[in-house]
């Protein structure tokens, strides 16, 4: 379910609920809130990026990035052809043959 973030706008009246805005998870279906359920004051939905990505896949702090890799002595290769391989990363022959 998407995230939805509301913000109230009004600085004079809030409470502490709505105060600096919330997150609410809605269906699409839901209807938007245009009040805030605690003190009924006016409040509108602010639009954010609706996914977060938590995966590390290729981020440079993976541990599996390639400068990881090399940093404790692994080498990464990858399959350039069959039985073809080629180093991305680390010590070792820059290439190398599964077949040999
Ligand atoms: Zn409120």
């Amino acid at each position: 379910m998407p995230l939805y973030t509301y913000e109230n706008k009004h600085q004079d009246s809030h409470c502490t609920y709505c105060l600096g805005g919330f997150v609410v998870m809605q269906k699409l279906a839901d209807p938007v809130f245009t009040h805030c359920t605690y003190c009924g004051c006016e409040i509108s939905k602010v639009i954010t990026a609706s996914h977060v990505h938590t995966g590390t896949t290729g981020s440079p702090n993976s541990t599996l990035s390639e400068k990881n890799i090399a940093k404790n002595d692994f080498t990464q290769y990858r399959k350039v052809g069959k039985g073809q391989y080629e180093k991305t990363a680390g010590k070792g022959p820059d290439t190398f043959s599964a077949e040999d």
